[in-house]
C-alpha cells in the first residue's frame, strides 16, 4: 500500500483563505479589523523566524500585526507590563508570546497574566481547562492543525484508536484533549511508555509529536492508519547533508499507512494558518461582547 500523502500546506492555504474572507467580512460589516501583537524576548534565531512569518501570515489575512521585542535582559516585570497594556488595547485581539522565554522570567507567570479572550495559543490556564471540560475554549493552534489534517481524509473520527505520542502542554496533551472531543479512544504515549510499537501498532490514528528523528518505524503502524507528524528536527544524513526529519521514517511508514503528513509541509503550515484562525475567533467573540 502507498498511503495518501496529506498536503498540509495546500490544506493550510486553503484555511488561510477561508479566514481572509471572513476577516474582509468583519473589516466590511463591523467596521473591526483583527489585530495580534506578537512579543518576542531575546534574540534567538529560530523565535525570530517564527514570528516573522507569523507576522507576513497575519498580514496577508488582511489582519494587522504590530510586534513587541524586548531585549533578552528584560526584567519579567517590563513584560508583565507589556502584557497588561495589550489586554487592555482594543485593537489588539490576539497575544501571542513567542517561547521559549530566557530562564529568569516565569513563562508560566506570564502566560496567565494574558486576558484569555485574547490567549491565541490556548495556553492560559482558563482556556486549557475549558478544553479539558469539554467547554468552548480556544485550542492551542499545532493540534488544532493535526485535527484538521486527520479530518481531511477522514471526516468523522468517532470510534477510532487515537495514540498520540508526547505529553507536552503545547502538543501532546492538548492533542489528546481535541481527539477525545472527536470521539476518539485516547492512549498518550511519552518516554516511559511500554512497548511503545505495540502500543502504536493498535492505532487507527497516530500523532507523533516526541521531538526524536524517525523514531516511529514503519512497522510499528498498523495497515492503513492516519499518520500525523508533528516532529521537526534538523538531522544529517550519511551524505553529510542536513534535511528536516519528522518523528516517523516516512520512508517506511508511507508503504504501511492509510494516509501521512509530510515533513516539511505537513502540520507546519496548519499551525500558522490555525492561529489566524483563533486571532479571528478572538476577535468575534470581542465584537459580541461589545456590540460592535
Ligand atoms: P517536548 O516538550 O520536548 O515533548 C516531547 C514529548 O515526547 C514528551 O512528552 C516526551 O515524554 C515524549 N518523548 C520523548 N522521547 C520519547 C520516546 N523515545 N518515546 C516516547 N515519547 C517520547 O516537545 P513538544 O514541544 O511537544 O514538540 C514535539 C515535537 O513537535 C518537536 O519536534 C517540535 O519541534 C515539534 N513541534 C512542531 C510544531 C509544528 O508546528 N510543526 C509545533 C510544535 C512542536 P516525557 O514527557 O516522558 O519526557
Amino acid at each position: 500500500m502507498t498511503a495518501t500523502i496529506i498536503d498540509g500546506t495546500a490544506i493550510a492555504a486553503a484555511l488561510r483563505a477561508r479566514v481572509a474572507a471572513e476577516v474582509e467580512a468583519l473589516k466590511r460589516e463591523r467596521g473591526v479589523t483583527p489585530g495580534l501583537a506578537a512579543v518576542l524576548v531575546g534574540d534567538d534565531p529560530a523565535s525570530q523566524v517564527y514570528v516573522r512569518t507569523k507576522a507576513k501570515a497575519t498580514r496577508e489575512a488582511g489582519m494587522l500585526s504590530v510586534e513587541h521585542r524586548l531585549p533578552a535582559d528584560a526584567s519579567e516585570a517590563a513584560l508583565l507590563g507589556l502584557i497588561g497594556k495589550l489586554n487592555a488595547q482594543g485593537d489588539v485581539h490576539g497575544i501571542l508570546v513567542q517561547l521559549p522565554l530566557p530562564a529568569h522570567i516565569d513563562s508560566a507567570k506570564v502566560i496567565e497574566a494574558l486576558d484569555p479572550g485574547k490567549d491565541v495559543d490556548g495556553f492560559h490556564p482558563i482556556n486549557v481547562g475549558r478544553l479539558a471540560s469539554g467547554a468552548s475554549a480556544i485550542a492551542p493552534c499545532t493540534p488544532t492543525g493535526c485535527v484538521l489534517l486527520a479530518k481531511s481524509v477522514r471526516a468523522d473520527l468517532a470510534g477510532l484508536e487515537a495514540v498520540v505520542i508526547g505529553r507536552s502542554n503545547i502538543v501532546g496533551k492538548p492533542m489528546a484533549q481535541l481527539l477525545l472531543a472527536e470521539n476518539c479512544t485516547v492512549t498518550i504515549a511519552h518516554s516511559k511508555t511500554r512497548e511503545l510499537p505495540a502500543v502504536v501498532r493498535r492505532a487507527d490514528l497516530v500523532v507523533a509529536a516526541a521531538g526524536r528523528p524517525e523514531l516511529v518505524r514503519g512497522s510499528w503502524i498498523k495497515p492503513g492508519a492516519i499518520v500525523i507528524d508533528v516532529g521537526i528536527q534538523r538531522v544529517t544524513g550519511p551524505d553529510g547533508k542536513s534535511r528536516l526529519a519528522g518523528d516517523v521514517a516516512f520512508a517506511e511508514a508511507v508503504e504501511v499507512a492509510g494516509a501521512i503528513t509530510p515533513v516539511p509541509g505537513g502540520v507546519g503550515p496548519m499551525t500558522v494558518a490555525c492561529l489566524l484562525r483563533n486571532t479571528l475567533e478572538a476577535a468575534k467573540a470581542r465584537c459580541q461582547t461589545l456590540r460592535v
